[in-house]
């Protein structure tokens, strides 16, 4: 088996965040470590918070760590995402298909009503007289709307969809007394009470005439027609494995196999770091995202060796490693379960470290950079 592993980050903020950096590092560090395959895709489904700027700060970052992905969006792909023409021709990737999950709504389409078919999803049609009831009955009333389109038989469901109104699609989870069992590599087994769980939306109500998938479907049909075999991301995600493993079973694919790395916690130890800006104990503020690290002299290496570390432990005492050292020690089962801080201390004292064992000629060029 090929190892398939991908970042998949949304594009949603103007920066990446140090968090889906480390993803995608150690995503990276998992595919080489195992002669397997990089990729990227470009999660767009939030069109309304789509940022402009985040595909091209994607493209610097990884280029920057010297992060190569064997697979990703094309060149013209990168453009329409906002990338320089310079930089598209070099990093856009021929592929088979696309790597952008706006330019695949026709198969998230075709898949949510494979799903109507089979009784795994349900349409829902919105019902106008809601809105004009009272404010505070508005939300009551669209959950039972939901629930008698859940309750619909296939007939009233069929019949609805012939007349051409729009609706969204949701999933039907269980309703049982009974638990779905997720596996999570670190973890093991992982249980969830199906009477927690509600039903997600698939595919939501087009508009301008086009269907736009929810995260949960889009990631997992993508997830099976790019045959990734490892999910490596973050454990905020963990609370909706349920809705993924169900949703590979209700297609009958298999899942791949799920790591949910740790959360970075702030400097302080207290807390999961924060989205946009973070103090250490003195109070001194913390960039948060990997391009602040970038313009303040920090080094390429020095954020590899910090990062690597971060939910990750070698085996031994030492601290500082090179990519070629990550990559042959890494193994799975060294990644630990609890979150780690963002040391700022420690990265301070690794930067200084390759600074100061700097060949003068790349020093130069370094130091150029700030001139
Ligand atoms: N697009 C999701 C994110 O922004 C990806 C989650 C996943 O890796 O499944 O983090």
């Amino acid at each position: 088996m090929t190892v398939r592993v991908r970042y998949a980050p949304s594009p949603t903020g103007h920066y990446q965040h140090v968090g889906g950096i480390r993803t995608a590092l150690f995503n990276y560090i998992f595919a080489k470590r195992n002669n397997g395959k990089f990729f990227i895709r470009i999660e767009d489904t939030d069109q309304k918070r789509y940022n402009d700027n985040a595909v091209s700060d994607l493209i610097d970052s990884l280029v920057w760590l010297g992060l190569d992905w064997d697979e990703g969006p094309s060149e013209s792909d990168l453009i329409d995402l906002g990338v320089s023409q310079a930089y598209a021709q070099v990093y856009g990737k021929k592929c088979e298909q696309s790597y952008v999950q706006s330019k695949r709504n026709d198969k998230y389409y075709k898949y949510a009503h494979d799903l109507i078919e089979l009784g795994y999803a349900y349409p829902v049609f919105s019902d106008d007289s809601i809105e004009e009831s009272e404010p505070d009955k508005v939300e009551a009333r669209q959950k039972m709307n939901v629930y008698r389109w859940r309750m619909a038989t296939p007939f009233m469901s069929r019949k609805a969809m012939a007349t051409g109104q729009p609706y969204h699609i949701r999933l039907r989870m269980p309703r049982e007394d009974d638990y779905i069992v997720c596996r999570d590599y670190l973890r093991g087994d992982v249980k969830f009470n199906y009477r927690k769980l509600y039903d997600p939306v698939l595919l939501k109500t087009p508009v301008d005439g086009v269907a736009i998938p929810s995260y949960h479907l889009a990631h997992v049909v993508d997830d099976h027609l790019m045959n990734t075999t490892h999910v490596l991301r973050g454990e905020e995600w963990l609370s909706s494995l349920p809705y993924h493993k169900y949703l590979f079973d209700c297609f009958g694919w298999d899942a791949p196999i799920y790591v949910h790395l740790p959360v970075i916690l702030n400097p302080t130890g207290k807390g999961k770091m924060s989205k946009r800006e973070t103090r250490s104990g003195t109070g001194e503020a913390v960039p948060v995202f990997l391009n602040q690290y970038k313009n303040n002299g920090f080094l390429p290496e020095a954020m590899i060796n910090f990062m690597s570390l971060i939910g990750w432990n070698p085996g031994n005492n030492n601290e500082i490693f090179s990519l070629d050292d990550i990559l042959e020690l890494f193994s799975l089962d060294r990644i630990n379960r609890t979150g780690a801080k963002w040391d700022i201390r420690k990265l301070k004292n690794m930067n200084n470290h390759y600074i100061r064992h700097m060949p003068l000629d790349r020093f130069v060029m370094e130091a150029e950079r700030f001139i």
